[in-house]
């Protein structure tokens, strides 16, 4: 590849995008954390006082004494987390829009040796109690691989979030069936944000055995934690996440800034912000014809659904945007998305669509 071929390629950011929330940079409380907990010499792989304050924060905050592992990513996160619950002859229910199934390259499969993810077909990224009873009830031959774990993403990948009573319908199921809940919570916050309620009622309270609690999308440089609720669950993760690479030496650079997001109240209100920033693209594009929301707006994310032309204009402006999820353009919000910019991109969609 030329040097020319890669500059076509890049992106020629004009102004603040909203492809992805990722796209977003370190947010001060994370940040500041990462520059205290860079004074002096610390004990390193976790034995460190960053690492017990970030996972004593998890604690507080969840209110239980479950198990924390601090991790680079949320593929290591997921893939890890599902392979400590299973064998390789399981099998693992999720959607067919599942981050699991559509972004991780098989790191899921790769790491559990083989338990098979065992997809259902969703209109969005929602699991539901019925799609969990027909695809676990669908074999019980030895053919088959053995459900074992659910997996859901709160919020969903079309940015959509499960209430309280729809997590306790699906655990309801899983209890009945035998399997593990598992949450892939890479926006968790915003979650929490959208429902008001505390991190404790949408996860264990309501049978969730082990959450992904994404930090890189809600505003730090990189890591998820992954809380396991369910002591017996953990054990031997620590080996995993070293055979797996996912053991950071200087852990406290992992850990402090979730102290600092912790403490500060910013994991919260920075999901708030990205939330409302969603509402308000939301509410200025509303009326327009043609042009409306492809899912509900419950978090940080609106997918649009227009027609080609409208897409066309957009990037004519400057717009950067996906359109892998069922050919929609997608907007994702973050801590420090800028609401002059939602604005104009406002005014840009009015305008494309001829209003
Ligand atoms: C971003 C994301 C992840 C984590 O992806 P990594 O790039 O591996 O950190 C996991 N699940 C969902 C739903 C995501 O959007």
């Amino acid at each position: 590849m030329t040097a020319q071929d890669l500059k076509s390629l890049t992106p020629k950011f004009t102004g603040q995008q909203f492809a992805s929330d990722n796209y977003s940079g370190i947010c001060p409380e994370a940040l500041q954390a990462m520059i205290d907990a860079n004074s002096g010499s610390c004990a390193a792989y976790g034995q460190d006082i960053w690492t017990e304050r970030a996972a004593n924060g998890f604690r507080k905050l969840f209110e239980t004494d479950g198990e924390m592992f601090f991790v680079f990513n949320g593929t290591s996160a997921n893939s890890l987390a599902l392979a400590s619950m299973c064998q390789s002859y399981h099998g693992v229910i999720c959607t067919s829009f599942a981050h699991i199934a559509t972004d991780e390259c098989g790191a899921p499969e790769f790491f559990s040796n083989g338990s098979k993810l065992l997809v259902a077909q969703t209109e969005n990224g929602k699991l539901t109690p019925d799609d969990v009873r027909s695809i676990a009830c669908s074999r019980t031959d030895i053919h088959f691989p053995k459900p074992r774990v659910v997996t859901i993403t709160q919020p969903t990948e079309t940015g959509e979030v499960y209430t309280i009573d729809e997590i306790k319908a699906i655990s309801d199921v899983c209890k009945e069936l035998g399997l593990k809940l598992h949450m892939d919570g890479a926006r968790f916050a915003n979650a929490c944000a959208a429902l008001g309620c505390e991190p404790a009622d949408i996860t264990w309270k309501v049978g969730v055995d082990v959450l992904c609690f994404g930090g890189t999308k809600n505003g730090m440089a990189v890591g998820e934690a992954v809380i396991f609720f369910d002591h017996k669950l953990a054990e031997d993760f620590d080996y995993r996440c070293k055979q797996a690479g996912q053991l950071a030496s200087k852990m406290r650079f992992l850990a402090a800034p979730w102290v600092g997001m912790l403490e500060s109240g910013a994991w919260l209100s920075n999901a708030r912000h990205a939330n409302e920033c969603a509402k308000r693209l939301e509410a200025g594009i509303k009326g327009l014809k043609d042009v409306k929301p492809m899912f509900s707006v419950d978090a940080n994310a609106l997918f649009l659904h227009a027609p080609d032309a409208v897409f066309t204009a957009l990037r004519a402006k400057g717009w950067h945007f996906y359109t892998f999820i069922g050919g929609g353009a997608r907007f994702m919000f973050a801590w420090d998305s800028d609401t002059k910019r939602v604005d104009e991109l406002v005014a840009d969609i009015r305008e494309a669509a001829g209003a």
